[in-house]
């Protein structure tokens, strides 16, 4: 299968992250899943720790979201016109996360960071957009500057096809360092439309904010006449009911979601104070559309996700995080393998080294060929991880102690392999 796509796609994946370029082989071509497993082209079953990169939240073929599906589609796909389901979900969101007043829904997580900065610049008036090293909002043209995930995996300084002049507006500052968004402001009185970063990274790895990180953007962005923009797009609707708002509290201008607010549908979301959101066509004059925005089907999926996700179900995917951060750590500790699990919420990333990491430079220094090792040795042992060092590990509510047994068993000699690696 992989050589069939390698003909008719370039590398052979629709997205980057799911080519195995950074660790070597392979990828694996799934045909389903359930629960917390997924199985490949050749009827091998793997425990699923990627989980869609973040949406899977209830685990695979969640019945309750599939009958959902099934009775939007039997209603039709598309109909290009306002529908109930859209209301809907944005009312779910509206109610969940107290910050968005209003909110517009698009198809993609780059959708939404893209309109919530052209939304940013028509609001304030002001061009320049700052951004942090590492940090990943989708593949918008001006944020393609020092951004993690895929760019992190591969070592891409930047991108061609972006030209000067589009990236020419992005500051990028390093990651935790509220003196170096100070500096920003003071180098460019005016300026400067919009902060926007991860609510709490899972890019370069899990990276949480320091202790008043995001507070203090916040407060400098609020000084400065500038918007404070929150990616939820991998945060949202995991780390809490109201994403990482619901853990920090601090209140944002925009957010941005995806990922698990589409139930594994093209679903994502952009929304906030409704004076900014106001701005927004028709309502206003910054334009922004979508052929498919508020899908029937992707909102249908979303909602009966979303509903699923009460305090029961956060405790449960808390729990596993947890219970699989012990296990990952205490491996890595028996083989004398230099570590630190990292976490935020219940997302979470190993990085191979035992000193802080705290922006996207400390989290290039770890070593990370040991992840080539101990990945390879999990998956021939079917348990399936990102294929890079620089991505958040995704657990569900359907981990079950089968599927955590099945981790376990995997471990120890995936550490062995880890640290009998060389660079
Ligand atoms: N923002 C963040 C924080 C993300 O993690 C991602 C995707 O991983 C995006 C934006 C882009 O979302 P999408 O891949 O749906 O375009």
């Amino acid at each position: 299968m992989f050589d069939r796509a390698s003909v008719v796609t370039p590398g052979g994946v629709n997205s980057p992250v799911r080519a195995f370029r950074a660790v070597g082989g392979t990828p694996r071509f799934m045909v389903s899943g359930t629960g917390p497993y997924l199985t490949d082209a050749d009827g091998r079953e793997y425990v699923d720790l990627v989980c869609s990169w973040g949406p899977m939240i209830l685990g695979h073929s969640h019945p309750e979201v599939i009958a959902a599906v099934q009775e939007a589609v039997s209603r039709g796909t598309s109909f290009g016109t306002p529908g109930e389901g859209e209301v809907a979900l944005a009312e779910e969101i509206v109610a969940r996360i107290e910050p968005v007043e209003q909110v517009r829904l698009v198809s993609s997580g780059t959708e939404a960071t893209m309109s919530a900065i052209r939304l940013a610049r028509g609001f304030t008036g002001r061009a320049k957009v700052v951004k942090f090293a590492g940090c990943y909002h989708g593949h918008v043209d001006a944020l393609l500057a020092a951004a993690g995930s895929g760019l992190a995996t591969f070592g891409l300084p930047d991108t061609p096809g972006v030209t000067g002049a589009t990236a020419g507006d992005t500051v990028v500052l390093p990651y935790n360092d509220l003196d170096a968004v100070r500096a920003a402001f003071a180098a460019h009185p005016g300026e400067i439309a919009c902060v926007i970063t991860e609510a709490s990274p899972g890019n370069m790895g899990v990276v949480p904010p320091a202790d008043g990180f995001n507070a203090g953007l916040k407060e400098l962005c609020a000084a400065n006449g500038a918007l404070y923009i929150s990616d939820e797009v991998m945060t949202g609707f995991r780390t809490s009911k109201a994403g990482w708002y619901g853990v920090d509290g601090v209140r944002p201008d925009l957010m941005t979601f995806g990922k698990v607010m589409g139930g594994g549908f093209p679903a994502a979301a952009f929304g906030g104070r409704a004076d900014v959101m106001a701005h927004l066509a028709p309502a206003g004059p910054v334009y922004q559309a979508g052929t498919l925005s508020g899908n029937p089907v992707a909102t249908a999926a979303g909602l009966a996700q979303l509903r699923l996700l009460d305090d029961g179900a956060y405790a449960k995917i808390d729990a596993v995080s947890a219970e699989l951060r012990t296990l990952v750590g205490d491996a890595f500790t028996k083989e004398g393998v230099a570590h630190t699990v990292s976490s935020a919420s219940n997302m979470f990333s190993v990085f191979f080294t035992d000193q802080p990491v705290r922006n996207y430079d400390d989290a290039k220094k770890q070593e990370a060929f040991r992840f080539t090792a101990f990945f390879h040795s999990m998956l021939e042992q079917g348990v399936y991880l990102p294929p890079s060092a620089f991505e958040s590990w995704f657990v569900s509510t359907a981990h079950d102690e089968r599927a955590i047994e099945r981790v376990a068993a995997a471990l120890p000699a995936a550490a062995r392999a880890a640290s009998e690696a060389t660079a």
